[in-house]
């Protein structure tokens, strides 16, 4: 099914993609969740732990990513501009993707006091939520939880399924990867599939094209209706 998004206003009911458009006020617009602003910059995050990194308060709490959105067109604009205020993320450490219009990539590791960039030669770069992978930010997560076990185990998934699908990168291959569920650590989080001390789901998963001003985004549903067990809906938007 194909849609159309000019503006969305409000919020949706429970099983239909929650889309928001924040207007061109104090900087670029954006909308929501898929996180893209009207330059073709998008940015999502997932939490991580530094357990025993000492806690940096910020002086004054501040939306992160909103002001990512708000004032930077590439991706080198993002990084530069947290490093310049090293932004902290609330409530945890993050691992931000960041990805811009001309196909330009990083991942930004995000502890509670400072950060590491990751970009790549290839064709793909990716993140999950609770590993590090850059070896300052991942020698001060610890590497001995197992949660950390749990969390690497499917980096790795992904690393292979990205090695064998980036050649071709389609939206099918792409779709592929997100439906994986290799155990012990799937790609796709079904809850009766997931350890008692690791039990993210997956609410929804999306593939953006910032080139073309499209994505496809499918959502998980009343009755545990998984985003793999659903045909995603593919929406075009545009800013005015
Ligand atoms: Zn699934």
């Amino acid at each position: 099914m194909d849609s159309e998004i000019h503006a969305m206003g409000g919020l949706q009911t429970y099983g239909e993609p929650v889309l928001y458009q924040y207007p061109e006020e104090m900087g670029y617009s954006y909308i929501c969740p898929v996180q893209i602003n009207s330059r073709g910059l998008m940015i999502q995050g997932s939490s991580i732990g530094y357990p025993d990194e000492p806690m940096s308060e910020p002086g004054f709490r501040i939306d992160g990513y909103d002001l990512i959105l708000r004032f930077c067109e590439t991706v080198d604009d993002a990084v530069e501009f947290i490093g310049r205020y090293n932004l902290f993320f609330e409530p945890a450490p993050s691992n931000l993707a960041v990805v811009d219009a001309n196909g330009d990539a990083a991942i930004i590791e995000k502890t509670k006091s400072t950060f590491a960039i990751r970009k790549t030669d290839r064709r793909s770069i990716f993140t999950t939520s609770a590993i590090a992978v850059e070896k300052r930010t991942r020698k001060i997560q610890g590497n001995t939880t197992r949660t950390y076990q749990f969390g690497f185990k499917r980096h790795q998934l992904i690393e292979n399924l990205l090695l064998e699908e980036e050649k071709t990168p389609t939206i099918e291959a792409m779709q592929r990867i997100m439906s994986n569920h290799t155990m012990p650590s799937p790609v796709c989080r079904h809850l009766e599939s997931l350890s008692p001390y690791s039990q993210l789901v997956t609410l929804y998963s999306f593939i953006l094209i910032p080139r073309e001003q499209v994505y496809y985004f499918s959502v998980i549903r009343p009755g545990s209706v998984y985003p793999c067990e659903q045909e995603s809906t593919k929406y075009s938007y545009c800013f005015t």
